[in-house]
């Protein structure tokens, strides 16, 4: 089974909360679907359902490699590299 070799750069569990929304959809007035969370710096930025797809941009400009679900029911983790996803902290 694979499994993401990308761990150690994972500096943010859980959540900060209150979750505001995409910090660049808020800044330019767009709009988003689902939230996430880049585990590396804590951005929260969009889906790639959303019109800006936020978070992705965030791991092509930096390299972070894992993002989580930042929708309140979701505890779900994705590496955009090894295009895995895994739950960090099972509940
Ligand atoms: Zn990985
Ligand atoms: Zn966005
Ligand atoms: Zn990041």
């Amino acid at each position: 089974m694979a499994t993401c070799s990308h761990l150690d750069l994972v500096e943010h569990l859980d959540l900060h909360e209150p979750v505001a929304g995409c910090e660049e959809c808020l800044a330019s007035g767009m709009r988003w679907v689902h939230l996430r969370m880049c585990q590396s710096c804590g951005r929260i930025g969009c889906c790639d359902d959303s019109p800006g797809r936020h978070a992705s941009a965030h791991h092509a400009a930096s390299g972070h490699p894992i993002v989580r679900s930042a929708e309140p029911a979701e505890d779900w983790s994705w590496c955009y590299v090894d295009e895995l996803m895994f739950r960090l902290r099972p509940s």
